[in-house]
């Protein structure tokens, strides 16, 4: 039995079989042709994508469900149709005496290389949809178009280096249970779709295909990061009872779909979900979130070349706005700095990044990426139903500093003659210690708050979140960590706001009880654990949650 860690793309477990799909590598002879062969040369190549057109085409109405998919073949068309890609291909052909394979080959094969030198993550992951354009076409010129996946069955793992976006659309009507790969990014276009399909995947597990076989049996944890190659009876035992439980699950959750989040004696618990990535919304809508309690919107800016400007983001969140009505949308500005770095931000290297320059204090530090951010959150604020949360208060002069630096954006953007609703709710994030601990002064100032337990565990107990060493003392149940939340709760209740938890304590079962009986108003969990939520909330009856809080201060109170 071997344990490898790598990336979790989407939660959920698999157990298969290896199927190692090697990477396909078309030969390309470099040949020349002779000058009477330049009107056949450019004929082939315009009719390869007139072709490769008509499939893409295809492609978009076959799965035209997704519109994730869609907008990736999109890309892949606008790539074969760029005139300056076309006009050089014919150049290199009439010119250069190039057949049209080594024309496209060398093009696709210089741009490939210019993105896979890019010391930038995102821009890096962006070389798969042009060797994804270059395999269709020249796949097909050389007719060498085979099913590489072949016969896979729902019982398959794939084990392969990378994956291309167009392979993952492929392997959607496959059915195998997962999907684990040597390279690749979580922000990669093929980690989207496997995402959006819901697919237990795993992407950069360093030295994978060096230690599975094909037929190996496989357990691909997306919840621990795990990839579990050749498990030995017992922990095949423990992973298969995990993977019933969680088919049995599903099913019976489907049915809490239309009920609203309550506790069985009716007290309401509004239940939002959590995104990172705008194309989350589909899965938010399905399992008919009441909103999104926490866009974190790093994305925007940690695999980016430049700055977002106000036009790009206020589309972005103008669009998830619009799709939520009248459902709200908290937008928390950026949480950059700590283990979220951005190439865009000078903050240099610091020997405790977690407790350096991060969230809040970035943004009053670079003003104008906060007011561009903030500008833009107004105006996509036109349904009403847009909030903006700071990350990383630590004490209520930051909130103070960020409401007047707010002021100046509705004053700029009034001069500038641009629409916003200046109508909108302020929160604060409260996830470090002395915001807990002030926030009596913060509530005074915010119109609701929310709980960060990952970090406000982490910096309450002194324990690195991603430091797995150390996990053993990342307790979000601590007693100290108790009594924050229970304070928190309180000291927004003093001033009529609402308190929702956002942090991943609110997605895990066990905890739900404790959270309604400690008093909070909402949750914000991932997606995908919604229903699982929803019915934990359903199943709690809240005088009884409320005495197990007793009990459990008590049983705390004795031991410390
Ligand atoms: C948290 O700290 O609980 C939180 C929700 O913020 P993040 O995980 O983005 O730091
Ligand atoms: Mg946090």
């Amino acid at each position: 039995m071997m344990i490898m860690k790598g990336a979790s793309v989407s939660s959920g477990i698999a157990i298969g079989k290896a199927k190692i799909i090697k990477k396909e590598v078309l030969h390309i002879t470099r040949k020349y042709i002779k000058d009477h062969e330049i009107k056949t040369e450019v004929e082939k190549f315009e009719n390869s994508i007139t072709h490769v057109l008509n499939e893409i085409d295809l492609l978009i109405k076959d799965i035209s469900q997704s519109k994730v998919h869609t907008d990736i073949l999109t890309t892949h068309k606008m790539i074969l149709i760029d005139p300056e890609f076309t006009s050089k291909i014919k150049r290199s052909i009439t010119e250069k005496l190039m057949s049209m394979e080594h024309a496209v080959s060398e093009h696709f094969d210089e741009i490939v290389n210019i993105f896979n030198d890019m010391d930038n993550d995102y821009l890096s992951q962006r070389s798969s949809d042009y060797e994804d354009v270059a395999y269709r076409l020249l796949s097909y010129v050389l007719d060498k178009r085979t099913d590489r996946f072949g016969n896979l069955d729902e019982n398959s793992v794939l084990i392969m280096e990378d994956i291309s976006p167009s392979a993952v659309t492929k392997i959607f009507a496959k059915n195998i249970c997962g999907l684990c790969t040597e390279k690749g990014s979580k922000n990669a276009h093929s980690s989207i779709i496997a995402r959006s399909m819901n697919l237990p995947m795993l992407v950069a597990v360093h030295g994978l295909l060096e230690n599975v076989k094909e037929n190996d049996n496989i357990i691909i944890d997306g919840n621990t990061e795990k990839v579990i190659i050749s498990p030995d009876k017992k922990t095949l035992g423990k992973y298969s009872k995990k993977i019933e439980q969680q088919k049995k699950e599903g099913d019976k959750l489907k049915k809490v779909l239309n009920f609203k989040a309550k506790t069985s004696d009716g007290k309401r618990i509004k239940l939002m979900s959590n995104i990172e990535i705008p194309e989350e919304i589909d899965q938010v809508i399905k399992n008919r979130s009441e909103g999104i309690g926490l866009f974190r919107t790093e994305f925007l800016f940690m695999d980016a070349d430049e700055f977002p400007t106000e036009e790009q983001q206020f589309q972005i969140y103008r669009k998830i706005a619009e799709k939520c009505a009248p459902e709200p949308v908290v937008i928390r500005t950026i949480d950059l700095g700590g283990d979220k770095l951005s190439n865009l931000l000078n903050i240099g290297h610091e020997l405790n990044p977690n407790l350096g320059c991060r969230g809040i204090r970035i943004s009053l530090e670079y003003v104008s990426v906060f007011k561009t951010q903030i500008k833009a959150i107004l105006r996509a604020n036109m349904k009403d139903n847009v909030k903006m949360m700071f990350p990383m208060i630590s004490c209520v002069s930051e909130v103070l500093k960020a409401k007047m630096i707010i002021e100046e954006c509705k004053n700029e953007l009034k001069e500038q003659n641009i629409s916003f609703n200046p109508e909108i709710g302020i929160g604060a994030m409260i996830e470090i210690p002395s915001a807990a601990i002030t926030s009596d002064d913060i509530a005074k100032e915010c119109d609701f708050l929310s709980i960060g337990t990952n970090d406000l565990v982490q910096y309450t107990l002194a324990v690195d979140r991603d430091n797995e060493t150390v996990s053993d003392y990342y307790q979000p149940s601590h007693l100290s960590v108790l009594r924050l939340i229970k304070m928190t709760i309180e000291n927004a209740h003093l001033h009529n706001i609402k308190v929702a938890v956002c942090g991943e304590m609110a997605s895990e079962k066990k905890y739900i009880k404790l959270l309604i009986g400690l008093g909070i108003d909402e949750l914000s969990v991932s997606p995908g654990r919604l229903l699982m939520i929803k019915n934990e909330i359903l199943q709690t009856d809240l005088g009884k949650a409320e005495e197990l809080v007793r009990k459990i201060f008590n049983a705390l109170e004795d031991e410390n």
